[in-house]
């Protein structure tokens, strides 16, 4: 494949916003998504009463674009981004962009902006970030007749960018996500709460917030960005239940390649915070990262230092990693239908 790539130090990016040449726009009006556009505009220009801003109608979600082994361009399961895309709209009442029409738009933007995806070895991923948002004037509470989904793309660095270093985690004394509330869907309104809860561990020198069960303050939930996984001492895969948890694409997958790859027992059930010492190994999964291990939680006076200590991965998350990263990357066999051919 023949194409000039931006002249960009990939293996030295960060997680940050970097415009690229073309985004990917359509408005629901009518009742209706319009054919929807690709766009060099990086603007958006709405109404000063557009609902997103006084009501926070709006969801969103985060893919990545990958550099092969053999030098195709590829995503990870984006159906799966699709759907939940779509289970959030209905959440925040919104009108579901149709799955279909999500990969066709991942599929253009990725296209469009092929120079920007960063080179197989270098590290580094185009981060794809598809949104919606009501656009219409909306003063008395209820949902907008107007909506714009976009889709752009940006460049970003290798995760563990200097090596490994296992994360320290506070179990907060906030809460994240109520019991039949917001917690399971992708929405911004859930990370607005979250700022003061994470602004506070950093100040505090913790890395994360561990959240809890809001009704019973007993189980842990997730850290407000990433899941939970833990291993047990037998190297079994235990992973907390809750109907507010975010079902994380990169935690169900990491499920299957433990259990049908790897070999190992996985169980899901809901996690109490007094079994953590329980468990040899911890970490947090995402697309960002694919899986970042803990080495200690702090519950106020108690600590839980895991195992796997604060310098590397234990050996199964690291496990759980390679072989992940090596179906993303084309190196290594994944189940069918998980990568999706752009180029
Ligand atoms: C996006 C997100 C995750 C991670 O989900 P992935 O699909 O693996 O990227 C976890 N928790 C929350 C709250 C999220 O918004």
């Amino acid at each position: 494949m023949i194409m000039e790539k931006k002249n960009l130090d990939w293996a030295n990016l960060g997680f940050g916003y970097m415009p690229t040449d073309y985004r990917y726009v359509s408005n629901f009006k009518n009742g209706a998504w319009d054919e929807g556009v690709l766009t060099k505009d990086a603007f958006v220009t709405i109404s000063e009463c557009a609902g997103i801003l006084h009501y926070c109608q709006e969801v969103f979600e985060g893919l990545k674009a990958y550099t092969t082994e053999d030098g195709h361009i590829v995503t990870f399961r984006p159906d799966l981004n699709a759907q939940r895309m779509m289970d959030s709209a209905r959440r925040l009442e919104m009108p579901p962009f149709p799955a279909e029409r999500f990969v066709k738009a991942v599929e253009e933007v990725v296209k469009a902006n092929a120079a920007w995806v960063p080179p197989y070895g270098s590290g580094a991923t185009l981060y794809i970030r598809p949104y919606m948002f009501a656009s219409s004037p909306v003063i008395g509470v209820k949902p907008a007749e107007e909506y714009q989904f976009r889709m752009f793309v940006t460049p970003v660095g290798p995760y563990f960018k200097g090596g490994v270093k296992p994360l320290t985690i506070c179990v907060s004394d906030f809460d994240r996500a109520a019991p039949h509330g917001t917690g399971h869907i992708k929405a911004g309104l859930n990370y607005a709460m979250s700022l003061h809860a994470y602004v506070s561990a950093h100040e505090k020198g913790f890395d994360e917030n561990m959240f809890l069960d809001p009704a019973t303050r007993t189980c842990v939930e997730e850290t407000g960005g990433a899941n939970f996984l833990f291993v047990d001492r037998d190297g079994g895969i235990v992973i907390p239940q809750s109907g507010s948890i975010l079902p994380s694409i990169t935690r169900r997958s990491l499920t299957v390649v433990a259990r049908d790859i790897l070999g190992l027992k996985v169980e899901e059930r809901p996690v109490k915070l007094s079994e953590l010492e329980n468990f040899a190994e911890c970490g947090v999964c995402g697309t960002a990262a694919v899986i970042c291990p803990v080495g200690k939680v702090v519950d106020h006076g108690r600590e839980i230092c895991f195992s796997s200590g604060m310098e590397k991965m234990g050996p199964v998350i690291q496990k759980l990693y390679d072989t992940l990263t090596g179906i993303q990357m084309g190196r290594v066999e994944g189940p069918e239908g998980w990568i999706h051919t752009i180029l």
